[in-house]
């Protein structure tokens, strides 16, 4: 008999990444591409992802076939019945179908839809979460986008279309005047997502209150090289605007954390995504935060904060652990 294949995919605001691996889901047969990802149309991103997996399929002569089913994470909101994607702050369109135009080029294979945050905590979930940390276990996502996903009390959550964590859109500041991607105010991913950071410290340049002048440096005094990487690497230095940019990131993020953990009263949270090449700046005071002063943001006991050692490459680990957990009908999605 023919070997047999599971397919992760994972879309987001900035890369696609499509994986392909056997069905044990031994991580040394995983096989992977990422790609940047287009916003010509609302079918650039199925295209792109039939594209990857035939190239992939074809490099590694395994035939349609052989493969157990196809998971696809990608930022929310979504609708995991219809396979589309609505109302999302970074991809471009309103709606975004991929189930369908997926389905023309792959129609015998099984297709499973998850939010990207919803994935993180899947692939936490397999690939590294301690035994005592399974069943009540949180993943967040610092990208471009914030989200999560949550597992308590051994279920995963999906909620009525599976966005049961759209976390980055808690509003953390209600009376703000700090616009989110949403087309809200003061949502948690409008100050501490790298979109928010990178928005919020030209917000304040055009305030011109603080001094910016290491930040103007660092972009050669071009407004519109700034990303939240120059912004924690000039607060990192000393500059003021971006101290106060990076110090509100970690505050909503403290806030956030807080709710998760008031809603969920969770063992462990995960910390993942782009943003996380800067943790020396997050976590930190994350960690400090919640072990001497919790009270201050949640009214249970804290849980452990942790980072998760595959960085961005969660939720695409998510896709492929979502199929298996399909396939065994595991009971944290039964
Ligand atoms: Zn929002």
């Amino acid at each position: 008999m023919d070997e047999k294949f599971i397919v992760g995919v994972d879309i987001g605001g900035t890369w696609v990444r499509v994986a392909i691996c056997t069905a044990d889901l031994n991580e040394k047969n995983i096989k992977k591409r990422i790609t940047a990802t287009l916003k010509e149309n609302e079918y650039s991103i199925s295209k792109t992802v039939c594209e990857i997996l035939s190239e992939l399929l074809s490099e590694n002569d395994i035939k349609q076939d052989q493969i157990l089913g196809i998971g696809i994470a990608t930022a929310g909101p979504l609708n995991i019945i219809k396979g589309e994607v609505f109302n999302n702050a970074n991809l471009g369109f309103r709606v975004i179908p991929l189930k369908k135009p997926i389905k023309e080029i792959f129609p015998e294979i099984p297709m499973y839809f998850i939010n990207d945050g919803i994935a993180g905590v899947l692939g936490v979930h397999f690939f590294e979460a301690e035994d005592n940390e399974k069943d009540n276990l949180v993943y967040i996502s610092m990208s471009t986008g914030i989200g999560g996903g949550v597992i308590c009390n051994g279920h995963l959550l999906l909620g009525k279309e599976g966005n049961a964590a759209e976390i980055g859109h808690a509003l953390v500041e209600p009376k703000s005047i700090a616009k989110c991607n949403c087309g809200a105010y003061g949502c948690w991913e409008a100050y501490s997502s790298g979109t928010g950071v990178r928005n919020r410290a030209l917000d304040a340049l055009n305030e011109g209150e603080l001094n910016a002048e290491l930040l103007m440096q660092i972009v050669d005094n071009a407004k519109s090289h700034i990303t939240a990487k120059e912004v924690f690497q000039a607060a990192q230095n000393g500059d003021q605007l971006s101290k106060k940019i990076i110090d509100d990131c970690v505050f909503y993020t403290k806030v956030g954390i807080g709710l998760v953990n008031s809603y969920y009263d969770c063992t462990s949270i995960y910390f993942g995504g782009a943003m996380m090449k800067d943790n020396q700046q997050i976590i930190p005071p994350l960690i400090e935060q919640f072990e001497k002063d919790p009270i201050r943001f949640t009214v249970n006991h804290p849980p452990k904060i942790k980072l998760t050692e595959y960085k961005d490459e969660i939720g695409l680990r998510g896709a492929l652990a979502l199929v298996k957990y399909k396939i065994e009908n595991h009971k944290i999605i039964s």
